[in-house]
Order: C-alpha cells, then structure tokens, then sequence
C-alpha cells in the first residue's frame, strides 16, 4: 500500500512548489514474538517466557521504551538481565537525532542476540502508522504513534492462541504519555517506577532503597559536590598556610631555584630544596620599571640587557610579606645574576640565638 501526501510550500525565491511525499506501508512486517502463530516469520527474537527474575512483574511481560527512558536508562537497558524488549522505529530515529553515542549502544544491543531486543518497523506497519494531525506537534504524533504500537501489540498478542498472558509494558517519564496511555487501557510505568523496576530487576535496589529516590539522590549528590569542593578549597589554603609557617620562622633565606616559566614582567622559580615554586616580579610599584624585552618563541624575558630562558640557574631571596595580615605571601627577589637597579643583595645569616628563638 502506498500513502501519498501532498502539500504545497514556499521557496525561498517566493515561489510556490508541490510537493509529494511517498510512504509505503507494508502488510509484512512482522512482531517478533515466540508465541505468535499469526505473524510468518522465519526466526522469532522475543521469547516466550519473557519473564525478568524480578519479584515486581509476576506476569511474562515485555517492555516497550519511549525516547526518553532509552535516552536516560541505556546503562539499565545494557544489562544483561534486561531481555525482551521491543524498540520501536520511531524510538530509534528519535534516539539517532538526539544522542549518537546513546543510538551507538542501542545498535550494539539490537546486535547483541543474548538481548532479544526486536525492532518494530512501526512506521511502515499498514496498522501503526499515523499521520500527524493539524496542530499536532511532531513530539506529540511520535508519542501517538508509541501508544498505538503499543496497542497493537497488546491486541496482536493477545489474539494468540497461544498467548500465556503476556503483556507489554509502556515505560515512559512522560506524564502526558502515561495519562493518555491510561485511557486507551495500556499498562505503564511512569517517573522514578520506571528507574526503580528496572533497578530492581538487576538487584540494586535491594542494596540502600533511599539510593532509588531521585529527590534524595540529588540532594545526596549536591552535598557530596559542596563537601567536595570545600575540601579543595581547605586543601589549598592549607598547604599555603603551612608553607607560610615554614618560612615565617626562617627570616630571609637566599636559595639556588630554576627557572620554570618566563613572562612578560616575571620568572616563575622552582627551589628544589623546598618544592616550592614562586614568581620574581621585576615591575614594582616603588621603583621605575628596568627595560623588559620579552620574546614569546623563545621564550626568553631580556632584563636591562640580561636574558633570562627556562631551566636557567637563579639565586633568589624568600622571605614572608607580612605586609598585609589578612593576605601574607611567599616573596622572592632576584640575587643572582646581579643586575643594577634590578637584583638585591643576599640576605645576611641571622644569629643563631634569634633563630632558636624563633624556630621554637
Ligand atoms: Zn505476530
């Protein structure tokens, strides 16, 4: 049977243009089930005791997904207890526009014959498929179209002869859907249900049930992110902390470092014998700013004629700028190589009495 839909459209040069969509609908698509003795199918991919080992579905069941359960649920719908399920053509092309890496592994598991994952050619089906109706949203014909297959299913199977009760099952997130499907008679299970019988198939929501409420699970999440981050932050302050103890005991130091990082007005210095890594400014506020030549394909920093390139050897000073109480920072200056105006003298030993004192 062919359908033929017609409409007229506007070009872009103004112009009015026909156009003719054909679609064929087939009266040989088949529903893949074990326990159909009407369809003619040479190899059937769902079973006939569809029943997952889960005390929540006693009935043989299968379970048919809308877009967004497959699109939120694939790591549940990848395990391997999840058997059964029907995928239909407008799922899968709704899934493909929307996610590839999530179409990817539901190819895989389509693939996969320990699955019995069936796809239904729901839109080629003489008795599936539906035509958008005038004021209907595509998003709206599609969930149509999953509800009128998943009536058909239902009757379809039913009119077996053979048929041991087996259900399909609707799983959507979508309360519209669910409502509506309510009302043609359909079973489904909405919201977190469809989370919780999936999670309970596979034996997770015996382990910590709060674990399965989704309220609980993002407020569980954020104080994890919060803690997490503060940690961080604590972490950090605290290595700076402990690192301006250190030095506030030691006086000026002078020390071997090597350059590490050369910047338009710095060098950033790493002092092997602490691990400490700091930056000697040459711009000061103070003082009338040296001649800088910075070359950033080096990179080199030339100072008043003296070029300064990574790993190059430095003496500096370290000392705590206590300066300002509420932000006190790890200071170094440039002692060697000396250049005027620029480096500063190495700081003379202090006595040891004082640093006793101090080291106490
Ligand atoms: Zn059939």
């Amino acid at each position: 049977m062919l359908k033929s839909k017609t409409f007229v459209k506007k070009t872009r040069s103004g112009g009015i243009m026909k156009i003719v969509r054909e679609h064929y609908l087939r009266d040989d698509i088949w529903c893949g089930s074990e326990v159909c003795t009407e369809c003619k199918q040479e190899e059937s991919v769902l079973q006939k005791d569809a029943c997952i080992e889960s005390n929540l579905c006693s009935f043989p069941h299968y379970l048919l997904p809308d877009t967004n359960v497959v699109l939120s649920q694939i790591d549940i719908l990848e395990d391997p207890l999840i058997k059964n399920v029907i995928i239909l053509q407008t799922v899968l092309q709704e899934v493909r526009h929307r996610s590839a890496p999530i179409y990817k592994r539901l190819k895989d598991i389509l693939h996969d014959k320990e699955k019995h994952f069936y796809t239904f050619t729901n839109e080629h089906h003489r008795e599936t498929y539906i035509e958008r109706e005038q004021g209907e949203s595509a998003n709206d014909r599609n969930d149509r179209a999953i509800r009128i297959s998943t009536k058909w299913y239902s009757d379809h199977l039913n009119n077996t002869p053979t048929d041991k009760g087996l259900k399909v099952v609707l799983l959507t997130n979508d309360r519209g859907n669910k409502e509506k499907a309510e009302e043609a008679g359909l079973l489904t299970y909405s919201d977190i249900i469809v989370h919780r019988l999936l999670a309970v198939a596979i034996g997770a929501d015996s382990t910590y049930p709060d674990l399965m409420d989704k309220h609980k699970q993002s407020a569980l999440c954020n104080n994890l992110n919060y803690r997490h981050k503060m940690a961080q932050y604590a972490q950090r302050a605290s290595v700076a902390f402990h690192t301006q103890l250190f030095f506030k005991s030691r006086g000026i130091l002078n020390e071997e470092g090597f350059i590490l990082f050369v910047r338009k007005n710095a060098i950033i210095v790493l002092i092997p014998k602490f691990g400490l890594e700091g930056t000697v400014f040459f711009e000061n506020k103070d003082k009338p700013s040296p001649k800088l030549i910075f070359n950033e394909e080096a990179p080199s920093l030339t100072v008043e004629g003296h070029s300064f390139n990574m790993f190059d050897k430095v003496k500096v000073t370290i000392s705590l700028d206590a300066s300002n109480v509420q932000h006190q920072k790890i200071r170094m200056s440039l002692v060697e190589p000396v250049i005027s105006g620029v480096s500063v003298a190495p700081s003379e030993p202090e006595p040891d009495t004082k640093r006793a004192k101090l080291d106490r």
